[in-house]
């Protein structure tokens, strides 16, 4: 099963862990490291079998190996799970360093970061056994990426109005944000410095009333904010925002996401989006600042090149856009550029050590 999994899929290496003195349960799956080693999240989650944990990290793990690509990272795909008995089971730090132990094992193959369960004091401990750990704030570098992130949502926003032919300035549009929580308020302080008018919602009324307080913004009733008239939608709250059922409902121009995974259907949704006409800026592209931000420490980039990389996804998205109009949606566009880089890096791979093997004979 896990073996006509990988194939279908494409994995490269998928690792089970178990530490019999903590009972921690995980999966490492890399997905391909084509491009370079792997930078994926850690996930603690209670799921409901072996089979269901298996299924997300394999799923989670492909899809940051486009993540990396379409971002223009040297880095390739990977993520780790570790299966919790119950939700409110607390993450303890003889499990982290567990889990820390097995990254270590990889040897740089792969490198944790946070993800849902996961917060900087987790990736502190396992930073502990492993240098290959990413996001922390005592040990590990990192802290947090949403400023990067949204700075990157900015720029796909820029690069959805060069597409239409429109100035890349937000100055008097009417963006919507749902969510403004660490990345939707970094999305707010920048859109409204530059002359935005804001919409916005969130189930933290505190978290409302300081962007109505600090940036003016104004605030919207719950879902209601996904079908304001608006020229930029900006959901920075949860996935499965849009689905087949609502995309007739929108009335932004733009869609531009912060969340992950904000449409039901991917492939189907953005077609139905494209033929609405609404421009969708593929999320995995389009908050890719923040992956940037932890590759870019890991890599040694210096400031200015993590910088001019974040500043760069407004040509990624208006290039990916503009492929669009062929390929049919923004989705498939974003997944073509993604694996057009992916089988150039694999061409260069084949050159190389075709070099090598010439070189080793002689
Ligand atoms: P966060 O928890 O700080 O903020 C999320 C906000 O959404 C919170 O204020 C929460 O109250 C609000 N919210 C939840 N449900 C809501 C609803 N139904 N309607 C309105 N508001 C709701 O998280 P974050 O770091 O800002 O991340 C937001 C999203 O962006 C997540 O999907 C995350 O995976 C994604 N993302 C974040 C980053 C980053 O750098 N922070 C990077 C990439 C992707």
């Amino acid at each position: 099963m896990v073996f006509e999994q990988a194939q279908e899929r494409g994995h490269e290496n998928v690792v089970f862990c178990h530490d019999s003195e903590t009972g921690l349960r995980g999966i490492i799956a890399i997905h391909d490291t084509t491009l370079g080693p792997a930078l994926g999240g850690c996930r603690r989650w209670a799921y409901r079998s072996e089979e269901e944990a298996l299924e997300d990290v394999l799923r989670l793990s492909e899809a940051m190996t486009y993540k990396a690509a379409a971002d223009d990272l040297p880095m390739g795909g990977a993520k780790s799970v570790i299966w919790i008995e119950s939700a409110d089971q607390p993450a303890t730090e003889a499990v982290a360093k567990a889990m820390g132990r097995f990254v270590d094992r990889l040897g740089g193959l792969y490198i944790a970061a946070e993800d849902v369960g996961v917060n900087t004091q987790f990736i502190d401990w396992m930073a502990t056994e492993t240098k290959y750990v990413m996001g922390g704030e005592t040990i590990a570098a990192g802290g947090d990426p949403a400023p990067y992130t949204a700075l990157g949502v900015v720029q796909g926003m820029r690069g959805a109005l060069l597409h239409l032919g429109k100035p890349n300035t937000l100055e008097g549009l009417t963006i919507a944000v749902q969510g403004v929580g660490a990345l939707g308020y970094n999305v707010c302080k920048i859109a409204a410095a530059e002359g935005a008018k804001l919409l916005v919602t969130d189930i933290v009324d505190e978290r409302v009333e300081r962007v109505v307080s600090e940036f003016g913004a104004t605030p919207v009733n719950g879902d209601d904010i996904v079908e304001a008239e608006c020229d930029i939608l900006c959901p920075c709250a949860l996935g499965r925002v849009v689905d087949a059922n609502n995309v007739s409902n929108l009335r932004c121009t733009i869609l531009a996401p912060g969340a992950n995974n904000v449409l039901d259907d991917p492939d189907e949704d953005s077609a139905l989006l494209h033929g609405a006409g609404v421009v969708y800026c593929p999320d995995f592209v389009n908050n890719g600042g923040g992956l940037m931000q932890l590759a870019g420490l890991y890599c040694g980039f210096s400031d200015e090149e993590l910088h001019r990389r974040i500043i760069n996804i407004e040509t990624v998205i208006k290039t990916i856009l503009d492929d669009a109009k062929n390929l049919g949606s923004a989705h498939a566009a974003a997944m073509a550029y993604a694996r057009k880089r992916i089988d150039a890096g694999k061409v260069q791979v084949r050159t190389n050590s075709g070099n090598t093997a010439a070189t080793g004979s002689a």
